[in-house]
């Protein structure tokens, strides 16, 4: 397997997002206590996330746009308190820095820092992190989500787009990624090769097929691999 670049999912791949996400309801809440008491009242945490999947339960057109859905769960919440202008821009930012308040695994950056030196990364995501606010942006090349993509994993879309950025051929492009189905199915039916991030070991779903072409425990691993690859293409050749 000849490997030319790779695209790395964000989210539970680099680092755990649930602890991120918890924490952006909870200070978007404590914001709103301060600031707008009565939308606060009218819509706790838990009501806050039903309204959010309510929104994108209506909003299929909107799968692949986090940003927007909850923008619109904002604007949707504060109408309901008699407030037709939310204000959006300050909410959204106390959302997103706390969203990006990530704490990567303790494998990803020094694998990452490996990884970056020998071959282009693009990330490929279908969340809202943020290269930049994450802290990986020096290692990334290119940034591809689901919003300017048009389209969310596992569609093939996402992954051509982000091999045309990165100017290579998909069979030589290695996915990595922890989601089976988004990341490892996903690039698969887009042509490129995978690396399914499997931290907890699972067995590989039977259901889904053939499993993917290397399942690894973290990025450490697949750095090791990587740099084994090209160490025997190098010798090969000489
Ligand atoms: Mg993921």
């Amino acid at each position: 397997m000849r490997i030319l670049a790779l695209t790395l999912d964000l989210d539970d791949t680099l680092w755990p997002v649930l602890p991120a996400l918890e924490r952006a309801d909870q200070e978007l809440d404590a914001y709103l206590r301060r600031h707008h008491p009565e939308v606060a009242r009218r819509w706790p945490i838990p009501a806050m996330r039903a309204l959010r999947a309510q929104v994108a339960a209506e909003r299929l057109d909107l799968a692949h746009d986090f940003t927007t859905q909850r923008h619109l769960t904002i604007r949707h919440a504060f109408a309901a308190c008699g407030i037709a202008e939310a204000p959006i821009e300050a909410l959204w930012e106390v959302y997103f820095a706390a969203r990006n308040s990530v704490e990567p695994y303790p494998d990803s950056l020094p694998a990452l820092a490996r990884l970056a030196a020998r071959w282009p990364l693009s990330s490929l995501t279908n969340g809202n992190a943020d290269l930049g606010r994450t802290g990986v942006q020096r290692y990334f090349r290119h940034h591809m989500c689901a919003r300017d993509a048009g389209a969310a994993k596992p569609d093939a879309r996402i992954f051509l787009a982000a091999a045309e950025q990165l100017g290579a051929d998909p069979a030589a492009i290695l996915h990595v990624g922890d989601d089976p189905e988004l990341d490892v199915l996903g690039a698969r039916a887009a042509g490129l090769r995978t690396a399914w991030i499997n931290r907890e070991r699972h067995p590989w779903p039977a259901a889904l097929g053939a499993p993917p072409d290397l399942d690894l425990p973290d990025l450490a691993a697949l750095a090791d691999w990587l740099e084994g690859q090209a160490h025997e293409t190098v010798a090969g050749r000489a």
